[in-house]
């Protein structure tokens, strides 16, 4: 029998990356999308596929939402307020969105039962500063007056949601913390680090480097997390349970610059930002360094990520040259390098 899945937030980065990998495992896909931050072009090379089903409404509109839940057998939730940016301009939506979206999707899957996989992020370990950062660690964050907290504060309540349905309504439920996911049809305009500098150096404007450019990531490929989502679900041993998802080699924001730089060719400068005038001021706060221990990861479903930095950069330099033409800012930027 063909089974279905339902995957909230699918028109968006991650989950049309996870909706190719359905189709292409045999799946029958119901994308469930307000367009908020994802779009159309994000599934526009799957359009046309028979066993994909594009339904444009809010993961809140319960109407709507009910009858898919019933008729799927495993269900993603990624529809979330995502990136630094859009929480710091729209904090209260954010919010909402985060936390009432999950509670609704939820109450519906524990109706019926079905396997549920919810996205969450490495954004609520916080300013934790004991790395590698593991899924039993205590969670750290900044005081209340610091608008950023409010995202991994909503990503948090939404896992104990998840676990407390878990527990109280036997919900076969898993929760993933993604690490800085990376790839083709990223936008750059939530704030992400990666397509903003990517986006800079084929303009040829000056990589903009917030603070010294001394704090760390590990950037994980898009693949790499939507097969490790993909291989969650298919395991019983994962059910109640966080994993942190993310890749393994970690940089500094400069050399990350530098890098972009180099691979694009491109004759930009770095331009480092004080933190004080990033976001305006606005509360913002960041982390030093953020590192995964995906030994759990590794342990319940066999986790080695396969692609390097260099295939990161790459995809997402595709992604603003003509070579991707599934995206949507791709006019834009192809005039800006002509
Ligand atoms: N960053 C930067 N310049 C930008 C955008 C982001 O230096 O134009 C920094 C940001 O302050 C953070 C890192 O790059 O230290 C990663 O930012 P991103 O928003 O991609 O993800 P985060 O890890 O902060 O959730």
């Amino acid at each position: 029998m063909v089974r279905q899945a339902l995957i909230t937030g699918g028109a968006g980065f991650i989950g049309s990356h996870l909706t190719k990998l359905l189709l292409d495992a045999g799946y029958n896909v119901t994308v469930l999308d307000n367009l908020s931050t994802g779009s159309r072009q994000n599934l526009a090379q799957l359009a046309g596929n028979p066993k994909l089903k594009f339904i444009i409404a809010d993961v809140s509109d319960e109407k709507v939402l009910a009858p898919l839940v019933r008729k799927a057998n495993v269900i993603f939730h990624l529809a979330a307020a995502v990136g630094v940016q859009l929480i710091m301009d729209d904090p209260v939506n954010s919010m909402v969105t985060n936390i009432h979206g999950t509670e609704v999707v939820l109450r519906h899957a524990a109706h019926t039962g079905t396997r549920l996989v919810i996205a969450s992020t490495s954004e609520v370990y916080g300013k934790s500063s004991k790395v590698p950062f593991s899924e039993s660690d205590d969670l750290v964050f900044g005081n209340t007056s610091k608008t950023r907290w409010s995202y991994a504060c909503s990503k948090a309540i939404d896992e104990y949601l998840a676990l407390a349905y878990h527990r109280q309504s036997n919900l076969p439920v898993s929760v993933i913390r993604y690490f800085n996911t990376v790839g083709a049809r990223q936008s750059d305009r939530y704030g992400m680090v990666l397509p903003r500098f990517v986006n800079q150096a084929l303009q040829g404007k000056p990589l903009t480097v917030h603070g010294d450019g001394s704090q760390r990531r590990t950037f994980t490929h898009v693949n790499d997390s939507v097969d490790a989502t993909f291989r969650i679900s298919q395991h019983q041993t994962t059910i109640g349970e966080v994993f942190n998802v993310g890749g393994s080699v970690e940089i500094s924001i400069l050399e990350l610059a530098k890098a972009v730089i180099d691979r694009v060719g491109s004759s930009s400068t770095i331009e480092t930002i004080p933190y004080s005038k990033v976001y305006s001021g606005r509360g913002f706060e960041d982390m030093a360094r953020r590192v995964p221990d995906c030994s759990k990861l590794d342990q319940a479903i066999g986790y080695t990520p396969e692609h390097s930095l260099n295939d990161i950069i790459d995809d997402v330099i595709d992604t603003y040259t003509i070579r991707n033409l599934g995206f949507d800012s791709l006019p834009r930027v192809a005039e800006a390098i002509r």
